[in-house]
């Protein structure tokens, strides 16, 4: 699972300028979906070779008072989820009462923590930082957020700081133990998750004991259907919470992150009886940010009238127009209605995700869709594309070379993805293209 990093800190010490340093898109995907606002909460930065999670807790939070804002459920919820603390202040304000209360509740988590002190640019950090010493948090990293300055350093501190990534040998019973294409089921709070993955499973496909203990750390769940093997990534404890009652936060936008991360397809639930809100909107920009294959579900649809479904349909195509690429199944999770469509949509889904492209048929393709729709012109000059190769799966990157590259404008950008979407019979994964100048 990925590691999880939460920013903690007063109001204005530069929370959100780290966190957009940090958090700069993995996979370059979000640029080819128009309409896709990336979350300023929760994102993805990389050390080194290793993926984490970032949370910003102060956009998580409407407080500006230090001790409000740490008794905020979702921030409390990020600090409880969190295996590293970046407990950040400001080198131009000094210690504040508000660092010291922050960092006796920090403290009391026992968790990891390292004290950051930004905006040492312009300041003498041998003379800012003693006086930092004072909160009892050990030495103080110092950084520029917004120079870039220091974060190499601190990022190489953290990287030391976590626990080392599971090794093949630890992941026997977890990951090892999964077969056959890994499903995510993600969605709001009550959007029928729970339901569905019971539906699913199906009490006679549950291979894993109902013994109390031997469920609660399965986070892979093997099951079969239809013959075949799939394996469910329940990080949120969803399975059981459907028979227990239990009093827990019901909602984590870093157990869906982290289920996403750890999946083949994700399977996006909507709750079609309270509509499509910011909420959806938000783990489906994590799922496109992530390259994961998608199917959405539109659950519910039991019990709604014809005037409201054309409703949810028309919101659906405004609110989600960017996963237009996904297939999308309109189910009842209760009733069981359309539910045995969603694993056949998985399988479609991750075959064009892992599919081979050979270069010929690219560079075909390319010819063709040019040849009917011309690139054009730049000073004068027309846009040239040559040839195109496969430059990864899962998603996949198709490579297109030419010359001028750089001034192929987005709308040329989604007719080239959506013809070739169209063509090569992509569904259900994003499709990323990238450009080269030159042959
Ligand atoms: P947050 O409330 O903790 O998220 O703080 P912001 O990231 O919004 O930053 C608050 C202000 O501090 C903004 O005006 C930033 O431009 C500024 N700031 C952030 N980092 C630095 C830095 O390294 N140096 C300086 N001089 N200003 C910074
Ligand atoms: P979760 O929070 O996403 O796991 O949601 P749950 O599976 O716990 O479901 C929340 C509520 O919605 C429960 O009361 C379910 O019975 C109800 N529910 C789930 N699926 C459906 C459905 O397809 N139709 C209707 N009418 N209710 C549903």
């Amino acid at each position: 699972m990925l590691p999880v990093i939460t920013l903690v800190g007063r109001p204005n010490v530069g929370k959100s300028t780290l966190f957009n340093r940090l958090t700069r898109s993995r996979h370059a995907l979000v640029a080819d979906y128009p309409g896709l606002t990336r979350d300023r909460q929760y994102g993805v930065g990389q050390l080194g070779p290793r993926p984490y999670i970032l949370v910003d807790t102060g956009g998580l939070s409407g407080s500006s008072d230090p001790l409000d804002m740490l008794t905020e459920r979702q921030v409390r919820l990020a600090i409880a989820e969190a295996d590293h603390l970046l407990f950040l202040v400001d080198a131009r304000d000094g210690c504040l009462t508000g660092d010291f209360d922050i960092a006796a509740e920090l403290r009391r988590t026992g968790k990891p923590l390292t004290l950051v002190v930004n905006k040492v640019d312009r300041l003498d950090a041998s003379l800012v930082l003693p006086e930092f010493h004072t909160l009892g948090l050990g030495d103080p990293l110092p950084i520029a957020a917004s120079h870039g300055r220091g974060l190499n350093t601190l990022l190489e501190h953290i990287f030391d700081a976590l626990p080392p990534a599971e090794t093949d040998a630890e992941a026997v019973g977890t990951e090892e133990a999964a077969k056959g294409i890994q499903i995510a089921v993600v969605g709001r709070p009550n959007a029928g998750k729970s339901t569905l993955i019971n539906r699913l499973l199906g009490e006679e496909r549950v291979v894993t004991s109902d013994t109390p203990g031997t469920t609660r750390d399965s986070l892979f769940i093997p099951f079969q259907a239809n013959g075949r093997d799939y394996t469910l990534i329940d990080t949120a404890g969803m399975r059981r919470r459907a028979k227990v009652t239990e009093l827990i936060e019901k909602y984590s936008v870093i157990k869906a992150m982290q289920a996403i991360d750890a999946c083949n397809v994700v399977i996006l639930v909507v709750d079609a009886q309270v509509g499509i809100g910011e909420q959806d909107a938000t783990l489906a920009s994590h799922v496109i940010d992530s390259g994961r294959a998608l199917v959405v579900a539109i659950n519910k649809w039991d019990g709604l009238s014809a005037d409201e479904r054309a409703k949810i349909k028309d919101s659906y195509e405004r609110k989600l127009a960017f996963l237009d690429f996904a297939e999308r199944f309109q189910i009842s999770a209760l009733h069981g209605s359309s539910v045995g469509l969603l694993l056949d949509a998985v399988e479609g889904a991750y075959a064009s995700a892992i599919r081979d492209l050979p270069t010929p048929l690219l560079t075909r393709l390319l010819a063709d869709l040019v040849s009917e729709h011309q690139p054009p012109l730049v000073h004068g000059r027309r846009i040239k594309l040559r040839y195109a190769h496969q430059g990864g799966r899962n998603p996949p990157v198709i490579v297109i070379h030419g010359n001028q590259v750089e001034a192929v404008p987005d709308a040329y950008r989604r007719y080239l993805i959506n013809r070739f979407r169209k063509e090569l019979s992509l569904h259900g994964t994003p499709l990323r293209l990238e450009f080269k100048s030159g042959s």
